[in-house]
């Protein structure tokens, strides 16, 4: 079979990367960036000319692209996926989208008889490199089960939760929580380093305790290290729990918490810190205190 991978940045490039080494499919890749392609050529994908030019070639495609207009753009827009794959090409993206987005997508493919799952990611790179993210997959259970040996040729966990939009709703929940737990940790180590306590000792003790999340070893790994560069950029974070904000509206639910740490978000991107890591929600309290979170 052959498979077609749009987006292999820091999430799509080690996901496309395992799709290589752990099936026999021919894979081609597109990226607008030079470097993020060869990354993958590399190991024995061949480069696309453009997103058409996969599109029209490949037997299934799948997307990891950063931002809802950016997948509308490649899928729905001038020489994009619906206009240029055939009728019967599976149509697989692990973008985070809002519901919304995804169920218009899903429309626009279903018009050019092209088949969608929806398969938002979580797990960060590390997981993504090792092959072991979780999938959440909205989408028809037949062309679920048809796809699930590729799904998970790249995955430690796939689940089905029913019909397109499901998927972005698991993914939004989950990263609400996940954010909201980032933006305690950074409270909580930013507390530790002011009460003068040896932060290594705190973070042994949190790692063992009922504190523990994996917000907070993200976090906590990366500012005792200062170790900022983006492996999930916080422009990404922040669209994330917007858009989870607009779910929580759409049903009703009142933000007692996330929109706190969505307006933290708002100003770590408003001191410039939107294209690096997302971990970055600490260096507010970093500013607002003049001390640093560090224990290298
Ligand atoms: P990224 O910016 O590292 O990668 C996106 C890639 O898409 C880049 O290489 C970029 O050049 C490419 N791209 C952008 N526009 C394009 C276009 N028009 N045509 C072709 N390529 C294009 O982002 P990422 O962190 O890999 O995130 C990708 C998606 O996965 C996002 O929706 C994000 O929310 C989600 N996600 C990220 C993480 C994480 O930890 N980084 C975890 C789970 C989910």
């Amino acid at each position: 079979m052959k498979v077609g991978f749009i987006g292999v940045g820091n999430m799509g490039g080690p996901m496309c990367r395992n799709i290589i080494k752990n099936t026999n499919h021919e894979v081609v890749v597109f990226d607008l960036n030079p470097d993020a392609v060869k990354a993958c050529t590399e190991l024995g994908a061949s480069s696309g000319a453009s997103v058409a030019d996969v599109a029209a070639g490949c037997d299934v495609v799948i997307t990891s692209l950063p931002l809802p207009k950016i997948v509308e753009q490649v899928t729905l827009g001038d020489g994009g996926i619906a206009q240029n794959a055939r009728p019967g090409t599976v149509f697989i993206d692990l973008s985070t989208n809002s519901p919304a987005t995804a169920k218009r997508v899903n429309d626009g493919m279903k018009a050019k008889g092209i088949a969608m799952l929806e398969a938002p990611v979580s797990g960060g790179t590390a997981r993504a490199a090792a092959g072991t993210i979780v999938i959440m997959v909205g989408g028809d259970e037949a062309v679920f089960e048809q796809n699930l040996p590729l799904l998970k040729s790249f995955s430690g966990e796939v689940i089905h939760l029913g019909e397109v939009g499901f998927g972005s709703v698991a993914k939004l929940i989950n990263n609400m929580l996940a954010f909201c737990n980032s933006a305690a940790a950074a409270e909580a180590l930013m507390m530790g380093k002011r009460s003068g306590i040896d932060l290594h000792k705190l973070d042994a003790v949190i790692r063992n305790a009922s504190g523990m999340s994996s917000g907070y070893a993200n976090m906590a790994t990366k500012a005792l290290a200062g170790n900022f560069a983006p492996t999930f950029a916080l422009d990404l974070a922040h669209k994330d729990l917007r858009l989870a904000m607009e779910l929580a509206d759409e049903v009703g639910v009142p933000g007692m918490i996330a929109p706190q740490v969505l307006n933290l978000m708002r100003m770590a991107r408003g001191m410039g810190m939107g294209p690096d890591d997302s971990t970055s929600m600490i260096r507010v309290y970093e500013a607002a205190l003049n001390e640093e979170v560090r224990a290298p």
